[in-house]
């Protein structure tokens, strides 16, 4: 049984409850950050901490503690479930009110999180292909907010389980890709190119596309932000995904399309590689 935290309370999980007229339950009034923890270290804590102010900012809801609160809190949690590889969840949402539209204001925003146990990232096992889908983005205009109105990433990422891959990818009018489900989008072209598309309102800006990016560059991996066709993905040497949850992983089907070889390629090997050791130097930026 692992142990929660509710509004200043740490408490066993299946005690954990927020009231139904949260605005989070009842309107995704609310935000959240998933923090991968190897080793006891919440991997890029500041930068998560930067998007949910950024976030919250966005929605006018006010950070219900400062960085250097929510840190301690955040520790206090780990140890408390004796947590050293899994991930962390943080949500917040607006608050407590009887349910009507306009957002009041001077709510006290409602603060969870949960832990979950995870086995340590494994380079070996991380270079395993997985396939993914495509499906038209039918989600809102300011996808950079990580609101918890997930429900168009429930039904895609639903809709790629059935069908044996690990992730959907997202196609905009155009048939470009955006992101996928929960997660960043990556191809390697024909011509060694790395692309991520760019960001802007229509994605979500991940904090492990930022890391990944970071390492590419410190080791010498040119990479270009910009949009790019389902057409492209099929017809590049490789392919990944990135998030908290999933690090870097190898994407060798797009729908019943073989990417490159079929197997995790050399870039998408290195950056496994390096994106590993990253996160054993402990405690990031
Ligand atoms: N895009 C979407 C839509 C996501 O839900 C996520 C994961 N929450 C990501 C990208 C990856 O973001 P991060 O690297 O910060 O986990």
């Amino acid at each position: 049984m692992s142990i929660s935290y509710v509004n200043g309370r740490y408490v066993p999980h299946h005690e954990a409850s927020v009231h139904i007229e949260d605005r989070g339950f009842q309107f995704a009034d609310a935000v959240y950050e998933v923090f991968a923890v190897q080793g006891a270290h919440l991997i890029d804590e500041n930068g998560h901490l930067e998007r949910l102010e950024r976030s919250l900012g966005e929605l006018n809801i006010p950070m219900p503690m400062i960085h250097a609160a929510l840190k301690l809190v955040m520790r206090q949690l780990l140890r408390a479930n004796r947590l050293r590889y899994g991930s962390l969840y943080l949500q917040v949402s607006r608050g407590v009110a009887p349910r009507d539209f306009p957002a009041p204001h001077g709510l006290t925003p409602t603060l969870v999180m949960t832990v979950m146990r995870q086995k340590p990232f494994d380079p070996v096992s991380a270079l395993k292909g997985t396939k993914v889908i495509t499906t038209p983005d039918i989600r809102w205009k300011r996808c950079d907010i990580k609101t918890v109105q997930l429900l168009a990433g429930v039904m895609s990422k639903t809709a790629a389980y059935a069908q044996g891959a690990a992730e959907a990818w997202l196609l905009d009018d155009q048939d470009n890709i955006t992101e996928g489900s929960s997660s960043n989008a990556w191809i390697v072209t024909a011509d060694d190119e790395l692309v991520t598309r760019h960001t802007d309102h229509a994605i979500l800006g991940g904090i492990t596309r930022k890391t990944v990016m970071k390492l590419a560059e410190q080791n010498g991996l040119m990479y270009i932000e910009r949009t790019f066709s389902l057409g492209e993905a099929k017809a590049a040497r490789e392919a990944f995904t990135t998030s908290s949850t999933v690090m870097v992983r190898p994407v060798t089907y797009i729908d019943d399309s073989p990417i490159g070889d079929g197997v995790c390629g050399p870039f998408c090997q290195k950056l496994i590689e390096l994106y590993g050791a990253y996160m054993k130097q402990g405690p990031s930026a």
